[in-house]
């Protein structure tokens, strides 16, 4: 069959093809424990069920302005005016499905054909993907000290001319590193005096540990939201755990967010109103909520941590803030890819390989899930790759014994 080059380039969302492997095996009756999940198992805030439902009663179900509904935009600004301490206008806000679209609308608003974007390493898997749909180059900027931390340096030697934009995901997915409030201000300063977009993809901002908080990148900028270089990103998704619900947004300068919304009209007219409905609610309702899920996954982090630290060889950076941790099983094997595939296969885990995040040797770890999941999970990876751990494990009933080692 033919399809077009540009698209028969762009790889399939590992994570997306993991989950529904996943799926499968549980459907067909297999112990599997899902540790490559980007959502957690919470359920939706009331406040955002009673909205769309109270929606969804009035029966009048239709087309919403492309940027989203008035009430919802007015919702946006106050989380905006409350987390960033930045006053914006409506025209200044545009809603989308996920803060995928919104990253993706972007990057669709900015880029000519070979303006290249920088991506810091490691990045979430899209990025890449999203910046080659809109005939962009990116480009790669990856730690020399195979930590998870950019350095100015290593950015300033891959600006270029064509240099038009920088994705910056703090806290990261998938390292759950926080960069310091001093290389966001360092990287503010470069961008605007530059005349480079900073894309602040700030959908984990709040679901931060430690008592740390995630520095904004506003606060560096002197400049006004019509001409500061810097866009912000966010969405209900991580906030709330409400992945399914598809809610994201972006706030930057109008005639940026008016060609977005050109562009988003020609291809969903708009996000579902049912959903936008829901989004509202949260954001409006009780936010005990976020800190509810903040605390659980904190939780979550320090047995995870405390799990892989007790697992010799296995290098674990301490996350500071998100859903996930990427430890370092170079040890074990190189070939991230390839050890992904033995632990789903050998010990039923599923991981998603470092690989697809810009980091070999290493496996994106989430811990959004149980306690039993992620102890189980690890002991499982423990018995499959550890010759000095027993050579037999049960799942259940069925026993399993290592004969690979
Ligand atoms: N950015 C990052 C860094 C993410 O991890 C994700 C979800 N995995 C998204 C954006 C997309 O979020 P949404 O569900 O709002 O599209």
């Amino acid at each position: 069959m033919n399809v077009s080059q540009l698209a028969k380039s762009i790889a399939e969302s590992p994570t997306l093809k993991l989950n529904e492997e996943a799926r499968l095996l549980k459907e067909k009756g297999e112990a599997v424990i899902h540790l490559g999940a980007g959502e957690p198992k919470n359920k939706a805030p009331i406040s955002a069920i009673l909205s769309a439902a109270s929606k969804l009663n009035t029966g009048d179900i239709k087309y919403t302005p492309t940027d989203g509904i008035p009430s919802l935009k007015k919702a946006i600004i106050k989380y905006t005016e409350e987390n960033y301490d930045r006053v914006v206008a409506p025209e200044n806000v545009i809603v989308s499905s996920g803060a995928k679209q919104s990253v993706y609308n972007i990057l669709y608003s900015l880029i000519n054909p070979q303006d290249e974007v920088i991506i810091l390493a490691p990045y979430w898997v899209s990025y890449p993907e999203m910046v080659k749909m809109v005939y962009g180059v990116p480009v790669i900027v990856t730690p020399e000290d195979g930590g998870f931390y950019p350095r100015m340096e290593d950015i300033l030697k891959a600006v270029s001319s064509y240099t038009r934009a920088i994705i910056v995901n703090s806290p990261n997915n998938p390292s759950g590193v926080m960069y310091s409030d001093e290389f966001i201000g360092e990287l503010v300063e470069y961008c605007e005096k530059k005349g480079i977009y900073i894309i602040m993809d700030d959908i984990y901002h709040k679901l931060v540990f430690d008592g740390k908080k995630a520095p904004s990148a506003y606060t560096h900028t002197t400049k006004d939201i019509e001409s500061t270089c810097v866009i912000v990103v966010n969405g209900v998704s991580k906030l709330y755990g409400m992945t399914g619900f598809r809610i994201g947004w972006a706030i930057a300068n109008r005639k940026l967010v008016q060609i977005m919304t050109n562009v988003q009209s020609q291809i969903t007219s708009c996000t579902a109103v049912l959903l936008q409905a829901a989004a509202e609610g949260a954001l409006t309702g009780l936010q005990s909520a976020v800190e509810s899920l903040r605390l659980t996954l904190e939780n979550n982090r320090n047995v995870m941590v405390q799990e892989l630290r007790a697992f010799t060889g296995v290098k674990t950076t301490k996350p500071d803030g998100t859903y996930y941790c990427l430890p370092d099983f170079s040890a074990y094997m190189k070939d991230s890819i390839a050890l992904c595939e033995l632990l789903l296969k050998k010990a039923l885990v599923v991981t998603v390989p470092g690989k697809e995040f810009g980091m070999e040797g290493h496996l994106r770890l989430s811990y959004a899930g149980s306690i039993k999941d992620i102890t189980e999970g690890v002991n499982r990876i423990r018995w499959a790759l550890d010759p000095t751990s027993p050579k037999e494990l049960y799942i259940g009933e069925r026993k399993l014994v290592r004969d690979w080692l």
